[in-house]
C-alpha cells in the first residue's frame, strides 16, 4: 500500500525522533487503513479512477493521525498527491505539479477569506486540462495559517464550496460547525467536476471508515451489513448489476 499519503507518513515517521503515539488506543493498528486490526476495512477499499486529481498540502502532524481523512482520498483517487507543509520552505515537487500544464489547479478554501476577484464557485477546466483540487489538510486554525503563509499558492483561483449539509464527521471536533473534513471537501469538489461516482464512493467510504473507527474505539464489532457498508457495496456494483453480465 503505497499511495501518496502513506509515503508522506513514512517519511514523517522516519524524521521524528520520538515514536508517534496515537491517542486513546493501544490496540495494534492495520498499516493499510490505520484502524485497529480487529476492525480493518482494507477488504472494502474502493478505487475510482478520475479525470480530476487531488493535491493534499498537509500540516506536519496530519499524515500521522489515524483519523486523517486525506488518507481516504488517496485510497479512492489514484491521482492523489501529498506534500508536507512548512512555513519556511516549499517542496519543489509541489511547485512542479502546480506548474504542470496538464493540470488546472484550484485552491479550495472558503471564499470569504480571499479577495473576491480570486474566488470561483464552479469548476470549468480549460480544454485539455484536468482539474486539480489543492486541499489544505489541517485543523481549521492551521489551515488558515497555511492559507495566509503560502505565497506560492497566491496565484491560484480560490474554489469556494457552498455546502448544503453540515459535516457528518464525528471523529474530530472543530470549532466551526461548517468546517468539513478533508475527504468531504474532496467529495464536494469531485461532484462539482462532474465525477459523481467518485464523489459518492468517497462519501460512502468515509462513512464506512468512521463506523469502523468509532466501533473500534467503543470496543464493539463492526457491522459489515450495516447501512454504511450497504451503501458502499451498492456503489461498487458494476452498472446494471450482476444480471446484466450476459
Ligand atoms: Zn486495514
Amino acid at each position: 500500500m503505497h499511495h501518496a499519503v502513506a509515503r508522506l507518513r513514512e517519511a514523517r515517521l522516519a524524521r521524528s525522533r520520538k515514536p508517534f503515539l496515537a491517542r486513546g488506543s493501544n490496540a495494534p493498528r492495520c498499516p493499510g487503513c490505520r484502524v485497529a486490526l480487529t476492525h480493518c476495512l482494507c477488504a472494502v477499499r474502493p478505487v475510482v479512477p478520475t479525470h480530476a486529481g487531488v493535491c493534499l498540502v498537509m500540516c506536519d502532524i496530519e499524515p500521522l493521525k489515524p483519523s486523517n481523512t486525506g488518507w481516504l482520498i488517496a485510497d479512492v483517487v489514484p491521482d492523489t498527491f501529498a506534500f508536507g507543509w512548512a512555513r519556511t520552505e516549499v517542496d519543489p515537487a509541489l511547485l512542479e505539479l502546480l506548474a504542470d500544464p496538464q493540470w488546472q489547479p484550484y485552491l479550495v478554501f472558503p471564499g470569504e477569506f480571499a479577495p473576491p476577484e480570486r474566488v470561483v464557485t464552479q469548476v470549468e477546466a480549460a480544454r485539455g486540462k484536468r482539474p486539480l483540487f489543492v486541499l489544505l489538510d489541517a485543523t481549521w486554525p492551521e489551515a488558515c495559517k497555511m492559507f495566509r503563509k503560502s505565497p506560492y499558492l497566491n496565484h491560484l483561483p480560490v474554489l469556494s464550496l457552498q455546502p448544503e449539509r453540515l459535516s457528518r464527521y464525528h471523529l474530530r471536533r472543530s470549532r466551526r460547525d461548517d468546517h468539513f473534513c478533508t475527504s468531504e471537501v474532496a467529495s464536494l469538489c469531485l461532484a462539482l467536476a462532474g465525477e459523481a461516482q467518485a464523489a459518492e464512493t468517497l462519501d460512502a467510504y468515509l462513512d464506512v471508515f468512521t463506523h469502523h473507527y468509532l466501533q473500534a474505539k467503543r470496543c464493539l464489532p463492526a457491522q459489515w451489513q450495516g447501512a454504511a457498508h450497504q451503501r458502499l457495496q451498492a456503489l461498487m456494483q458494476p452498472a446494471g448489476g450482476a444480471t446484466a453480465a450476459a
